[in-house]
């Protein structure tokens, strides 16, 4: 490889006159043939320079200053010389040029192509018999300087044959410790190619580094540490880490390391002894490395040791990683599970046979689906032709394929296409949830001030209406009614509250009662029933209070009084609990009437207008729960009032996270300490709360939302938790919502959910549980407030079978722990993941919305089908009245445009609600805004797309096991009713050139801070893809932008750079893409409100509560308004023309400034920057940290262990305090 004829230095400018230059100039016209003949003369050039440099510190900064072509010269001359002397020298020079300043130069040198010219001598001089061992340890003393800066030296060496030739250097010279230390040092660089090691591994390399390798001693400590580093290295690979593990070598690491513990007492060699933890910890990564170590009772050595090593701050980095051997070997324990299938069922009529369903219930009996039978494939303990080809393939840090792989590619499926959906004539029949849109109002009288006149004549029509719940059969067009015209006018009920529902007398049911009214003319026996239990409810509820119920009960009006806000209330728990038909003696009727304290009811009704206890209650009754659920919790019936205070994000206390695992690991090290107290449990049905002798805490999450599977006492003050899975699914845990009593005051309790399966939660970001106290409610504080101390989130020792994991085997649980005491004796508490937000408090607050309706607006509540779990799904329309019934009135009230809104299609996203119902109190408030925003457009609203997972306490699924997210595409009219009709609304509204302006679907991110929308951009998804050519000629209307644009600008909670327009294909059935691509909508968006706070605006630094969730669903529709009044028209297109001008057109511009690429929607598959699960096993599939070490292992960290990023690092602090979340 003939180098390029450097130019004279001269030419550059630098002055000629220098010495230095002189000399380069001198050796440079020598390079070629007179190098070969004249020895003598470059020897004398090259000692005169040498000495220069050595004596001169300038003469170093002239030879490698920019512009000038020294070092070009230098390796030329190297590169031709055949004098040995002469080689030396430039390898002096070379060896002092590259001490000092020496990224920049070495830098220099190996773009210039200095490590292949030393290859080459290293070589050839190995060649030639005995080479020079003054040259052979300045080539390596050289390599080692440079080697981390070539990324390419690992192959290159490879290639040529270099790392044999080290490698018999070190083999001959194990004594002769000048020449070894450069050799290994050369040796550790090499090892990082995975090829390499796995080659260095055959030829004895391992055994090699283990003759080298010593107990404590104050010698020779810097060859110590580089044989570690270099054995760490090599055991990286699978097929090594076997061949030490089959050596013997794992008890001899655990012996040496414990020498250097005992002995290091000034610490001043922890570099080696953290060496000595990466080998094990890289040994530990195949199952026979943690066998091996759990058999030389590696647990106890290093939880001891490191147990001594707790006081010492700066022994951290040796804490953390033996925690991260001792987590990796704790043996897999099985969750304390008879199976993972939900412990309820319900039985579907129709069941896809190829449906997850079918698929939970078809294994075979006795298969325990809890953990797997073996791990015996866990992982193949060798290195696999990836690992080989990856690191061949050293091209970049990060494989750009897995970020790519989602985007939508096929540019047919990224171009909206209306698609018809069902034919027309079947559609049809959705045409009676838009009477707005025919309706004449002829025959209404719409003066305002005639307010009862209209009451009365809808109320004539509303007993004489049909209902009909639209399900597949009923949908058929013989089944379209023509009484629609008399229903669509909803009564006027002026500002009244309503009466309570049920109330035999009451003159009318407002369309809230739809819902009951429906239920209980279909089940009237029922519903007799239903009111002698809540009457027997209401006696355990308030059995000593006088002024409560009073006569009414008798009445059979139920609760209908209006409650005096101090009626007393006698509650232990179990008060509401306990209301059960079945006479309540069997689950604890301890009592209400001699154990609890008198207490009262919070007076919720004056602090929130839209909550009433007993039309709580009363609406519970209604709500069909898979468990029967008898029970109301307390937080849900006396309501929320979100405090004045705002809540920090809390700040992570150093260290918590590995003295949590540090108790974990002491249950395996002294099991007597554990007691296994089983407090509640689900999978025994008869009685799941099991009767404590005070000692323990007692648990229940026996009510709507509830989902609370199991609770085991393990320490005297600390419990784990087992959730329930979603219905008709095994897995899906991560919203909870239970009640705690029973416990003792200020005494700190530790709680941890047990199985968990998200990689990561904003739980190690600053989110805190949420607690409400029954105590704290009746002194007038009836309120969620976040709580809890030393949280965190981590990965457990329990194994995930690989039947929940879609076969993934080896996987284990995460835990969610926290600490939290109790201000109050005999107080009831509730604990939750967010702020419930129960279906049968929809049914409330959409009956109590029907009280803020005056004259002017229009307001209609449908049943838009049922639920598999016989829950009605309510469909609102809010507009404006017409302004009279003239036709140029009732033409501009019909062709308002339709904004469609829907929300909680995943139960476990409460926050979604809380963003709904600012939303829907927004429209129906009485402001200026809200006035004319209906009078802009009609609004169709699905407040819950899944009342039964709400109902039913599930984090993601419906009643089918299947999220209905994932099935917009092709929903099934029997299994996802809601998706089915909703998406026949949609169609519906395509056929008659209706479709909505915007589309939004809110949602909750678990992962993420703030809010921001996710929408569908073509243009957007190609930048992804890179694919340019294609992109070029395409026209995008920018509109797509406008909504999140000003809302980034009203809302202090929303972030446009969270915001993403790239369409998935793992997102192509969700609501957002197929109501862009199938109805045409280009405003059709995911809204997602964060559970934990936000990292910017107003609120950066804060949890989010009800309030800023609440702000946020009137923001949205004041945005709405916005994009209306930027046209000021109704020309559609020149709206969409404005906002282009608005946003700015240049896309580039637009494309670089905000989008985040995120990989889903709901959870982005990247971690945030703390590194929690650094702490994982290779095998895991989250392995970004060993990638992330290994890269920068190669990109010039010496210390290979020194990668390894630490779960309570200084430099991740900031990071989880932001939350920010890295993207990659
Ligand atoms: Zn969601």
């Amino acid at each position: 490889m003939k180098m390029n004829k450097p130019k004279m230095a001269s030419e550059k400018g630098v002055p000629s006159t220098s010495k230095v230059h002189i000399l380069l100039a001198q050796l440079e016209r020598m390079t070629g043939d007179s190098m070969v003949t004249d020895p003598e003369a470059s020897r004398q050039i090259t000692s005169k320079l040498l000495h220069l440099i050595q004596t001169q510190e300038k003469t170093g900064r002239e030879v490698m200053s920019k512009g000038t072509s020294g070092m070009e010269v230098i390796l030329s001359s190297l590169e031709s010389t055949r004098d040995s002397q002469t080689t030396l020298n430039i390898l002096c020079i070379l060896s002092e040029l590259l001490t000092l300043g020496k990224g920049r130069r070495v830098g220099a040198f190996v773009s210039k192509g200095g490590t292949g010219v030393l290859l080459r001598i290293l070589i050839s001089a190995s060649r030639e018999g005995q080479p020079s061992e003054e040259l052979m340890l300045q080539l390596h003393s050289l390599l080692a300087k440079v080697g981390l800066k070539d990324r390419k030296l690992g192959v290159k060496a490879r290639l040529s044959g270099a790392v044999n030739v080290t490698v018999n250097l070190i083999k001959k010279n194990l004594q002769n410790i000048k020449l070894l230390l450069p050799c290994l040092q050369v040796l550790r660089v090499y090892s990082v190619n995975m090829v390499n090691a796995i080659s260095l591994g055959k030829s004895g390399a391992i055994e090699l580094m283990f003759k080298i390798l010593a107990p404590y001693s104050k010698k020779n400590t810097s060859l110590i540490k580089v044989t570690v580093d270099a054995l760490a290295a090599l055991l990286k690979s699978k097929t090594n880490a076997r061949r030490a593990v089959e050596a013997g070598y794992v008890s001899t690491l655990l012996s040496v390391y414990m020498d250097w513990h005992r002995h290091d007492t000034w610490h001043r060699h922890t570099v080696i002894r953290k060496g000595l933890l990466c080998c094990l910890r890289n040994i530990t990564n195949i199952r026979l490395g943690r066998r091996a170590f759990t058999n030389a009772d590696g647990m106890r050595i290093l939880y001891n040791s490191s147990s001594e090593c707790l006081t010492v701050r700066t022994l951290d980095p040796l804490v953390n990683t033996s925690s991260l051997i001792m987590r990796k070997c704790f043996p897999k324990n099985r969750l304390p599970l008879p199976t993972i299938k939900s412990a309820f069922h319900h039985q579907l009529t129709h069941v896809l046979p190829s449906g997850p369903v079918a698929q939970l219930y078809s294994q075979p009996p006795g298969v325990d689906d809890v953990v797997d039978d073996s791990d015996d494939n866990e992982d193949m303990d060798a290195d696999t032709e990836n690992d080989t080809e990856n690191e061949e393939d050293e091209k970049d840090e990060k494989d750009p394929r897995s970020l790519n792989e989602d985007i939508e590619k096929d540019i047919n499926k990224l171009h909206p296409q209306k698609s018809p959906g069902r034919p027309f004539e079947e559609l049809k029949v959705y045409e009676r949830f838009f009477v707005e849109l025919t309706e004449d109002f002829q025959g209404h009288n719409i003066d305002c001030s005639t307010t009862a006149s209209t009451t009365s004549s809808s109320s004539s029509a509303r007993p004489s209406r049909p209902v009909i719940v639209p399900t597949a059969q009923a949908l058929s067009p013989n089944h379209v009614t023509t009484q629609n015209s008399q229903v669509l006018c909803p009564p006027h009920k002026g500002r009244d509250p309503p009466s309570p529902p049920s109330t035999a007398t009451a003159p009318l049911p407002p369309p809230a009662l739809q819902l009951d009214t429906f239920r209980f003319n279909k089940e009237l026996s029922k519903k007799e029933e239903m009111q002698q239990e809540l009457l027997h409810a209401l006696e355990c509820v308030s059995v000593k209070a006088e002024a409560f119920l009073n006569a009414d009960k008798h009445k059979g009006s139920s609760i209908s009084t209006r409650k005096p806000s101090q009626s007393p209330l006698l509650l232990e728990g179990i008060a509401i609990r306990c209301m059960a038909g079945g006479g309540g003696s069997d689950c604890g009727s301890e009592g209400t009437e001699d154990e609890g304290a008198v207490l009262e009811v919070p007076d919720t009704a004056q602090l929130l207008p839209l909550h009433d206890l007993d039309l709580y209650v009363e609406m519970v009754k209604g709500t069909h729960s898979v468990p029967q659920y008898t029970e109301v919790a307390y937080p849900d019936y006396f309501g929320h009032v979100a405090p004045t205070f705002r809540e920090p994000l809390l700040e992570r206390v150093y260290g918590v996270q590995r003295s949590k695992i540090f108790q974990d690991i002491e249950r395996l090290i002294h099991p007597n300490d554990i007691l296994d107290k089983l407090l509640y449990d689900l999978d025994v049905p008869s009685c799941p709360v099991i009767e404590s002798d005070g000692e323990s805490l007692k648990f229940n999450s026996q009510f709507e939302s509830g989902n609370l599977r199991k609770a085991i006492q393990v320490r005297k003050y600390e419990y784990d938790l087992v959730l329930n899975s979603d219905i008709n699914s095994n897995h899906h845990h991560q919203w909870f919502y239970f009640e705690v009593s029973g416990m003792r005051v200020g005494t700190m309790y530790r709680f941890n959910i047990i199985n968990c399966e998200k990689s990561n939660s904003q739980f190690n970001y600053g989110m805190q549980v949420l607690m409400y106290s029954v105590q704290e409610a009746i002194s007038g504080r009836p309120r969620w407030v976040r709580t809890g101390t030393d949280i965190c989130y981590y990965k457990n020792h329990f194994a995930r079978s690989s039947i929940a994991t879609g076969g993934q085997k080896g996987k284990s649980y995460y835990t969610m722990s926290f600490s939290t005491s109790f201000s109050h004796k005999d107080d009831v508490c509730y604990f939750t993941y967010h702020y419930p937000y129960t279906y049968s408090s929809l049914k409330m607050h959409l009956f109590k919305l029907e009280a803020m309706r005056t004259p002017e607006i229009y307001l209609r509540q449908d049943v838009l089908c049922e639920t598999l779990g016989g829950n009605s799904c309510p469909l609102l329309t809010i507009t404006a009245m017409p302004e009279s019934n003239s036709s140029d009135h009732i033409c501009q009230f019909r062709n308002r445009p339709l904004i469609f809104l829907s929300a909680r299609v995943h139960p476990g996203e409460t926050n979604a609600s809380w963003v709904m119902k600012g939303t829907l109190e927004f429209l129906m408030g009485a402001s200026s805004q809200a006035a004319s925003l209906r009078e802009a457009y009609i609004f169709k609203i699905v407040p819950m797309l899944n009342p039964d997972g709400v109902v039913n306490g599930n984090d993601r699924c419906s009643l089918s096991g299947e999220d209905l997210n994932r099935q917009w595409q092709n929903p099934d009219a029997e299994l996802h009713p809601t998706i089915y009709h909703t998406k026949s609304l949609l169609q519906y509204l395509a056929h008659m050139q209706r479709a909505p302006l915007v589309f939004c679907d809110y949602h909750g991110h678990s992962r993420k801070k703030n809010v921001f929308m996710y929408g569908c951009s073509v243009k957007e998804t190609i930048w992804q893809t890179n694919i340019s050519a294609a992109s070029t000629e395409l026209q995008e209307d920018l509109g797509y932008r406008a909504l999140p644009k000003i809302l980034s600008q009203i809302a202090p909670a929303f972030s446009m750079g969270s915001c993403s327009f790239v369409v998935e294909r793992s997102k192509e059935s969700t609501a957002r893409v197929v109501v862009w691509r199938e109805i045409g909508v280009q405003r059709s968006y995911t809204m997602e409100s964060t559970v934990c706070g936000c990292d910017q605006g107003k609120y950066k630094g804060f949890q989010i509560g009800t309030r800023e969730l609440e702000e946020m669903g009137a923001q949205f529709c004041v945005a709405l308004l916005r994009l209306k009044r930027m046209t000021g028209v109704h020309n559609h297109q020149h709206l969409l023309d404005l906002e282009s001008d608005l946003i700015g057109t240049q896309p580039k511009v637009v494309s670089s400034c905000s989008t985040t690429y995120v990989m889903d929607e709901d959870e982005p598959s990247f971690l945030e920057a703390v590194d929690y699960s650094a702490e994982s096993n290779d095998e895991d599939g989250e392995a970004d940290s060993e990638a992330g070490a290994s890269s920068r292992d190669v990109s010039g960290t010496p210390d290979s262990c020194a990668a390894v990023r630490l779960s309570d690092s200084e430099s991740s602090k900031e990071a989880w305090k932001t939350g920010r979340v890295a993207n990659q």
